[in-house]
């Protein structure tokens, strides 16, 4: 690419509204320009590398067995009422009508639309396991869209969602999407970090953020200083690894029980509000199956606001405080599932809740202490009281969950998001197969999303100085750039110039040639490239062309040096 052919948009001046390095960066090396508030062009130079992002991404996807496909943004709103969350997803969700006043949304993210697919493309479990992706424009109506396309409004994310027979299928994709992800952010040469995540509104058991690791990122991560173990602290509460829990009893054996009889007094004491508690229940120590030891205890369960209230239904237990829903035998045995919660004594009580892992997951018990929950427990498959932590609170220095090591926190850009959905999905909208047995069974999900506008953004974040951006060589908009001097009157470093154009991008490289005249300076150009970023540069003059050399700087660590123009190609393969 030629200087004089490319819309070039560098400037000198920082925009004023620009806070982060990287929105600064991102203006004034002429990568976007901004419509509207969150909504972002990307200019020539700026695709160039969304695109080398997203050509890694798809090249990792493919390496691991996903196919991709290509969904629409406007998404009909029958298959999000379906889900019921075209009701709970709030103000993030651009709702739209058409002209025949029907309600659609510009989607946020595809879980909808990909399992209405899934239930009418599969029908058999040899179908399984799949794994389909695609790279679109999402919207999001964010609160606070800001720091550029870091927290844009329209952005461009990876979506890929894994349809299985069962929950073991489910683990092997979701691990395989682990570990592409690692290699996804390794080619792109960040310094990132897996860490246990909330699930939020998308929902699920389990779910890792992959982060970038930047002073400016929204989000804080705490890490053991003794082992892998890491999380976004946004997690409520997490599960320690089995084989390293503590028992949680005596330690919650100890701990005082205020009154509640009430959402208000349940939110108060989860540091929650009232309408992230939908629904409580509060109940008093001798009632159940595991009955309590020594005195009788309240015990509080709460469930969260992003639950699907009208599946869960609670064992009819003694002296009983509102609200609580109650079922019959009958009701109890058809859902068939059975949860556990956590008293003062330990595992105190049970009740009954739908089957899936989607939905136990949802499905928190409060201990009475603040800051010990449990959650995502599963009576069956469990079998044993996990340590539970709520890390909302956590500062640098205390005990790491995990049990060893105390946590550190710094702050992290999520540019990355895998979950194990389980069955909340599939069973809403009825997606299944025949199993081997000719029975239908319900389809386990899971989904994985990459930030792909953002990871451009969080890349510059850890890689810039003073003069501008430093790309990793992997995602450069060029690789090399030439700027000849006297290219418009020396026939031999024109001629020098061309050929060494011409040989390097036959080589495979992005080259950008600044072949402005004379009215734009040396000084200005190499300002502009370094406020680009471009990793190599390459001054050729007529004076080093007699003693047969050009001029060599790398970016990241340049001093100039002087190479055999003969040499140039070997040297930068
Ligand atoms: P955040 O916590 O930053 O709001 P999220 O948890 O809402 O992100 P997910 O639903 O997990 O986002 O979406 C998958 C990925 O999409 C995120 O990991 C992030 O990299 C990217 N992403 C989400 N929201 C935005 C946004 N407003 N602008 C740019 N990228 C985004
Ligand atoms: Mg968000
Ligand atoms: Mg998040
Ligand atoms: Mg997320």
């Amino acid at each position: 690419m030629r200087a004089t052919e490319f819309l070039l948009a560098t400037e000198k001046e920082t925009p004023a509204d620009a806070v982060v390095i990287s929105h600064q960066l991102m203006l004034r090396s002429g990568m976007i320009r901004k419509l509207a508030a969150g909504l972002y062009t990307w200019m020539p130079l700026g695709l160039r590398t969304l695109r080398k992002v997203e050509a890694i991404v798809r090249e990792e996807m493919n390496r691991a067995g996903a196919q991709e496909v290509l969904m629409p943004a406007v998404q009909p709103a029958e298959l999000w009422e379906e889900t019921g969350r075209w009701f709970q997803y709030g103000g993030e969700l651009l709702r739209v009508k058409d002209r025949h006043n029907r309600d659609f949304c510009i989607g946020p993210t595809h879980e909808e639309v990909i399992t209405d697919l899934a239930r009418n493309q599969l029908s058999s479990y040899k179908q399984l396991p799949v794994n389909l992706y695609q790279i679109q424009t999402k919207f999001r109506d964010e609160t606070r869209p800001r720091f550029g396309v870091m927290r844009a409004r329209e952005f461009i994310m990876k979506d890929a969602y894994s349809f299985h027979a069962d929950e073991a299928s489910l683990q092997i994709t979701y691990d395989k999407m682990h570990e592409a992800y690692s290699r996804i952010f390794t080619r792109l040469g960040l310094d990132f970090r897996p860490v246990l995540a909330d699930t939020g509104s998308i929902g699920g058991a389990l779910s890792h953020e992959f982060h970038v690791l930047a002073s400016s990122g929204e989000d804080d991560i705490a890490f053991s200083n003794e082992s892998d173990y890491a999380a976004n602290v946004e997690l409520a509460e997490t599960v320690a690894p089995a084989g390293e829990r503590p028992a949680a009893t005596a330690e919650l054996a100890s701990i005082a029980t205020p009154a509640m009889t009430s959402i208000e007094d349940v939110a108060s004491f989860l540091k929650a509000s009232p309408a992230q508690v939908l629904k409580a229940i509060v109940v008093r120590g001798e009632h159940t199956a595991e009955k309590a030891e020594g005195e009788p205890a309240p015990v509080v369960l709460f469930l969260r606001g992003d639950h699907q209230l009208n599946e869960i239904k609670a064992e009819k237990i003694a002296g009983v405080a509102s609200p609580l829903q109650f079922a019959s035998d009958a009701e109890i045995a058809a859902i068939g599932g059975v949860s556990g919660f956590v008293g003062p004594q330990g595992i105190q009580a049970k009740c009954y809740v739908d089957r899936s892992a989607a939905h136990m997951a949802n499905f928190i018990c409060g201990a009475n202490a603040a800051d010990t929950h449990l959650t995502g427990f599963n009576w069956e498959r469990d079998g044993e009281l996990p340590e539970v932590r709520d890390l909302r609170n956590v500062v640098a220095g205390d005990p790491s969950p995990c049990g060893k090591g105390t946590l550190d926190i710094k702050r992290g850009i999520e540019v990355g998001h895998i979950f194990q959905l389980g069955t909340k999905y599939s069973e809403a909208m009825k997606a299944k197969v025949l199993d081997e047995n000719g029975k239908d069974r319900t389809l386990v999900m899971g989904c994985y999303g990459i930030g792909v506008s953002r990871v451009v953004a969080s890349a510059i974040e850890q890689n810039h100085d003073d003069n501008g951006i430093i790309w990793p060589d992997a995602i450069a908009p060029f690789n090399i750039g030439i700027v000849p001097m006297n290219y418009h009157r020396s026939d031999v470093v024109k001629e020098a110039t061309e050929k060494l154009y011409t040989e390097l991008s036959a080589a495979g490289f992005d080259v950008y040639l600044d072949d402005r005249d004379k009215k734009t300076s040396p000084g200005v150009k190499f300002a502009d490239m370094e406020l680009m970023g471009l990793p190599h540069r390459i001054v050729i003059s007529d004076r080093g062309l007699e003693a047969g050399n050009v001029e060599y700087k790398a970016r990241r660590n340049g001093e100039a040096q002087d190479i055999p123009l003969a040499d140039i190609l070997d040297f930068l393969k």
